[in-house]
């Protein structure tokens, strides 16, 4: 009877589904009977908003093009208002009155920024990663916008590249989960008007960028692409994401947007993707670049490739009429990006109501809201990481005088974090602020700067980009370090903050030295002599090679660009009102000559096993194969113990199921949060397996003194992989399986499984 009920609801919903598709086919296809060939081109046209500002969008260029039918969409318009005035023109003065669509970097908040995506994921809290999402969806929709270029999924290993920031870090099971919770919280079902559509990025394997350089090649398996670097993309198709990003980067000898095999035979063939695929900004024009020809040439292939929409370089605008012309690309090809292009904006009901997203009245009352931003401050609060916490330095008593030294502590604009386009960086809340208001007034609270942001200055300019500068002190280094030693001499503990400034990670900001800035390091040389306790809050949008930091200091917080709230939700961590929870999702090397380090790797035929260092083993002369904190690792003021790894079966066969249990103790003083982690590796495979992968994790609370079972299942789908010939599936044989509170400190046991 149950059966038969779930059938027909099943039944009914996918006739509604088709019934729906039919409508929106029939419509669409309606509308583009009626089109020029001019007027499907122009559906193809991304723009950037240029200078557009309200009451002169009327006679601006771009105005023109639209009137004309040359525009599809425009990205990187901010406000309701002149965001209406532009669609007014396209539906009052262009010939058939097509919508725009209107598309922005809405990456990790709005106006409300929560931190930076690498953060985020650090909480392992997947309805935190939606909430954030979907309040940034609320707020974009408030303010006209109803497509984001979010979420950058990203696998990357290598923490030279600045773009590691924007992404989930390193791991393909988690940074699936993460993009499944962003699309949800972005789109919902698109029909509401908060509902936004969001843009999985950059497709693909952008973050695989060889030496860590931005925009540079990437050269891998095809194992090692279905396994490691495309699940996350696949995560976000699976949840549903109306429209893909095609990456800058050459994939094996072909740049991705002209990559047919990326952006159809796996996209639409084998994900059965269905929304439409946008270039990365001039990503057209940048074929000509990369050596593939002509601007009319790379604007077909982009077009053959499955490119639906160019954004910026108007390669598609300007030549696809002559390669029409010339029967280098077909009516069918530009119909085919047409219809998908259209039928985005049918799916955001923008053909109903093109100002479904123009409610000045939301705008002016869900935008930067209390409300949003206590959220902001709560998730902000649960992705900082501890580091290392000896003698319990932290967390800081209400009493006494702390002494705040480094340049990131008195600083607002550099709170907010790379990609933070929407925001008034100034109204950010920085860490002085942030301990001063929960201090209160039993707490003297001072600071010095101590440092510039680096010796070089020239550097400084680079890192500083977007004028998100921090002050400049010009006298000699040792007399700026000597006021801050004056500062700190009064005070009972000193919290130095450094790192980046927030424009020495994300786009076009690649390091090859990942170390904290010299001029900040003797800084903290001079602050540890003192002999007072010293905690280090590291600032940073990668991970950094601070073993020596790590050696040296005494406890280090690492909170990441926490965005419009992080003063505040550092003081919470700082102070213990918030206990921290968030553990780290990309390993962190000692020194750069280890990259690419990650938990998952391959076992080689020569490991090492046992102490560092053995001759013809794989490992180096001058340091050990060890990260400073593997991937997984985190702190927290409470201490979680695991005992007592038990599986249900040690064999199974076919498609039974396994279930693996373990007992977490909270053995601590205070009341905590862990992030239990399984992780699988498969002993035996037609190709070689990972040591260990990421499987499932459970984040729970647990009292002072609480013991809990956490309990995992296992099926056959948690052991399967792309094999040689890109079968997915499993191979019997025997497995590991470990459960611990990071990847390296891990209770294991073995099972065997037949099929
Ligand atoms: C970035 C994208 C971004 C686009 C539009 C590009 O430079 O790579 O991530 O979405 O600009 O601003």
């Amino acid at each position: 009877m149950l059966r038969t009920s779930i059938l027909a609801i099943l039944l009914f919903s996918f006739s509604a589904l088709t019934a729906q598709d039919n409508t929106m086919q029939t419509f669409v296809s309606g509308l583009m009977a009626k089109m020029t060939l001019d007027e499907k081109l122009g559906q193809l046209n991304l723009p950037g908003a240029g200078d557009i500002t309200t009451g002169q969008a009327r006679s601006s260029d771009i105005a023109k093009k639209i009137s004309e039918g040359k525009v599809g969409g425009l990205f990187n318009i901010k406000s309701v208002a002149k965001i209406k005035e532009v669609q007014k023109i396209a539906v009052e003065q262009s010939r058939l009155k097509i919508p725009l669509i209107f598309g922005m970097d809405v990456i990790h908040g709005y106006e409300t920024e929560f931190p930076i995506p690498l953060g985020l994921s650090c909480t392992w809290d997947m309805a935190e990663v939606e909430q954030s999402a979907r309040i940034a969806a609320t707020e974009a929709s408030a303010d006209g916008i109803c497509w984001t270029f979010s979420p950058m999924v990203d696998i990357a290993r290598d923490p030279r590249w600045g773009r590691i920031a924007e992404g989930n870090g390193e791991d393909p099971y988690l940074g699936s989960q993460c993009a499944a919770a962003m699309v949800k919280g972005y789109q919902e079902n698109l029909k509401g008007n908060t509902d936004i559509m969001a843009c999985v990025k950059h497709y693909a394997l952008y973050g695989a960028a060889e030496a860590g350089r931005d925009y540079n090649t990437t050269d891998m398996s095809l194992t090692r692409m279905f396994n490691e670097y495309l699940p996350p993309y696949k995560a976000a198709v699976d949840a549903g994401v109306g429209s893909v990003m095609a990456s800058f980067n050459d994939v094996n000898g072909i740049p991705a947007t002209a990559n047919r095999f990326l952006q159809t035979d796996v996209l639409r063939k084998r994900w059965g993707f269905k929304g439409f695929v946008v270039t990365d900004y001039t990503g057209i024009n940048e074929l000509v670049s990369h050596g593939l020809g002509d601007l009319q040439a790379v604007s077909a292939l982009a077009l053959k490739a499955g490119i639906d929409m160019d954004m910026v370089g108007e390669g598609f605008l300007t030549t696809l009429k002559k390669s029409l012309q010339e029967g280098k690309v077909t009516m069918a090809d530009i119909d085919r990006a047409c219809r998908r292009v259209l039928e985005a904006k049918y799916k955001l009901g923008l053909f109903k109501d093109p100002y479904k997203y123009c409610n000045e009245q939301r705008a002016a009352t869900e935008i930067f809201t209390p409300a949003n931003r206590a959220a902001a401050r709560k998730i902000a609060s649960d992705c900082f990481v501890l580091l290392k916490n000896q003698g319990n330095i932290l967390p800081l008593k209400k009493s006494g005088t702390i002494a705040v030294v480094g340049p990131l502590g008195n600083n607002r604009i550099n709170m907010v974090g790379t990609w933070a386009v929407a925001t008034d960086a100034s109204k950010a809340v920085s860490l002085m602020d942030g301990l001063k208001e929960a201090a209160g007034n039993g707490v003297n609270i001072v600071y010095s700067q101590g440092s510039n942001l680096d010796y070089d200055s020239l550097f400084e300019q680079r890192a500083e980009m977007f004028g998100k500068g921090i002050p400049q002190d010009h006298r000699p280094a040792t007399a700026i370090i000597q006021d801050a030693l004056a500062v700190a001499a009064k005070a009972d503990v000193i919290v130095a903050a450094l790192g980046e400034s927030d424009e020495m990670s994300g786009e076009s900001s690649s390091r090859s030295n990942i170390g904290i800035p010299q001029a900040q390091q003797d800084l903290l040389a001079a602050l540890l002599k003192t002999g007072k306790p010293v905690v280090l809050v590291l600032f940073t949008g990668r991970p950094l090679a601070i073993k020596w930091e790590n050696d040296e200091v005494p406890a280090i917080l690492n909170v990441w660009f926490g965005g419009t709230e992080a003063g505040h939700a550092i003081a919470d961590v700082l102070f213990g009102d918030v206990n921290p929870s968030g553990k780290l999702t990309t390993t962190w090397p000692q020194n750069v000559g280890q990259v690419p380090l990650y938990y998952n790797h391959m076992n080689t035929g020569r490991p090492l096993e046992g102490p560092w260092f053995q001759k013809f083993r794989s490992n180096y002369l001058d340091v050990s194969n060890d990260p400073v904190y593997p991937f997984g690792f985190g702190l927290s003021y409470a201490h979680f113990r695991y005992s007592g790894l038990t599986l249900s079966s040690s064999r199974l066969s076919g498609n039974q199921h396994l279930t693996a249990t373990v007992t977490v103790t909270n053995d601590g003083a205070v009341d905590g949060k862990e992030v239990v982690q399984l992780y699988i590796r498969d002993l035996v495979g037609s190709i070689t397996r990972p040591v260990k992968e990421l499987k499932g994790f459970q984040k729970i609370g647990l009292k002072a003194g609480e013991s809990r079972n956490v309990s995992f299942t296992i099926t056959p789908d948690d052991l399967k992989f792309y094999n040689n010939e890109l079968k997915y599936d499993w191979e019997p044989g025997d497995f590991s399986i470990m459960i611990g509170g990071n990847s390296r400190d891990v209770l294991s046991a073995n099972v065997n499984w037949t099929k």
